[in-house]
């Protein structure tokens, strides 16, 4: 138990100077109505360590078919409701390269667990893209070593699979078929396999509590990650899962944040579920340690159809008024977009280390 006298300025001197706070003291950081102070805290660590650049990851939601059944996702494989689409690995290209023309240098390649795409045609659309001189992330669910490998091989740079909960249990109930266990040997294989490895999880699951939280911080640090992406839980109505009444805005705000206190340099998306909550989201999540934005480089027409959570932003507009619009609202607030392909600080020579495992 900690100390209930210690200060919460305390707490935040011990995380700015160590880098470290043990699970009671994140879960009074997380309990504390003192949210600002932590704020502030992060936004400083923030500026200190990776600037006041926004690196922008253009992503694109190529398929919105799913094996899988999790309870909280409107893509799961039992929501007959959804209309379903694919992209061609032709198309997939095609938007990568206009992508590429608005400026971005990071490409997420995001979908639901989709068997359509082999390790053959997944690979080569990898090695086609990469040709565009860009930075490239998967986010496409749990595979076996051996993808994981070949797509490494195959150019992809980084490796997005959130963790949602480490709380064993409450991940068995929200992800029938699938295991903690399972998820955990993914993330170990990204990491083995020098990928620049991204996690995160989502606050307010049904069930979720703030010492799982706390677990799930400390879990990202053992790991340790090079990205967090954090999300608030938004119900969906063609979904089983509870409905619950709180809105985590703020809470996700202070995942965020922790994370940023406790690793400085990391990138942080400010994940765009937050502008569901609240329409500067994205904005105020920069301003509490988020330094990444992720806007939609998806083409319209399949938008819509991309729906994990409902009242998702952005669904009538198209790539390129996506690309200038989020680079306005950075420039509101006085940072600006990077031109680099923002690759996290510790992971500058992982391609090198990579290479130097296949020899
Ligand atoms: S969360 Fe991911 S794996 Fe689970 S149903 Fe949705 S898209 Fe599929």
């Amino acid at each position: 138990m900690i100390n209930m006298t210690k200060s919460i300025y305390s707490i935040l001197d011990k995380a700015y100077n160590t880098y470290s706070l043990d699970k009671s003291e994140i879960s009074y950081l997380l309990k504390t109505e003192e949210n600002n102070k932590i704020f502030s805290a992060a936004d400083k660590v923030r500026k200190e360590h990776v600037g006041d650049k926004v690196h922008l990851r253009a992503l694109i939601e190529f398929s919105n078919y799913c094996k899988q059944d999790c309870l909280y996702c409107g893509l799961r494989r039992s929501n007959t409701k959804i209309i379903r689409y694919r992209l061609e690995p032709q198309e997939i290209i095609n938007s990568t390269k206009k992508a590429t023309e608005y400026g971005y240098k990071t490409i997420v390649l995001q979908s639901g667990e989709d068997l359509y795409y082999t390790i053959d045609r997944m690979s080569k659309i990898i090695s086609e893209i990469k040709k565009f001189d860009i930075a490239v992330t998967l986010s496409i669910g749990e595979k076996t070593f051996e993808e994981y490998k070949a797509y490494r091989e195959a150019g992809a740079d980084r490796y997005l699979l959130r963790i949602e909960t480490t709380d064993e249990v409450l991940y068995a109930k929200l992800n029938p078929g699938m295991s903690l266990k399972n998820r955990m040997r993914c993330l170990e294989d990204i990491k083995k396999l020098y990928y620049e490895v991204g996690s995160g999880i989502m606050v307010g699951l049904p069930g979720q509590t703030i010492e799982s939280i706390a677990e799930d911080i400390a879990y990202f640090k053992s790991i340790p990650i090079d990205m967090a992406g954090v999300g608030p839980f938004i119900y969906h109505p063609d979904t089983p899962i509870e409905k619950t009444k709180g809105n985590y805005f703020e809470l996700t705000l202070k995942v965020m944040a922790i994370l940023r206190l406790l690793m400085p340099n990391i990138n942080i998306p400010a994940t765009t579920a937050m502008d569901v909550l609240n329409s500067n989201g994205r904005l105020i999540a920069l301003q509490c340690g988020a330094n990444v934005v992720m806007p939609n480089a998806t083409e319209t027409t399949y938008r819509k159809y991309y729906e994990i959570y409902p009242g998702k932003i952005c669904i009538n507009d198209s790539p390129k008024y996506c690309r200038f619009c989020i680079e306005s609202k950075i420039k509101s607030i006085n940072r600006n977009v990077a031109k680099s392909k923002g690759y996290h600080r510790s992971s500058l020579n992982l391609a090198e280390k990579h290479e130097r495992t296949q020899k």
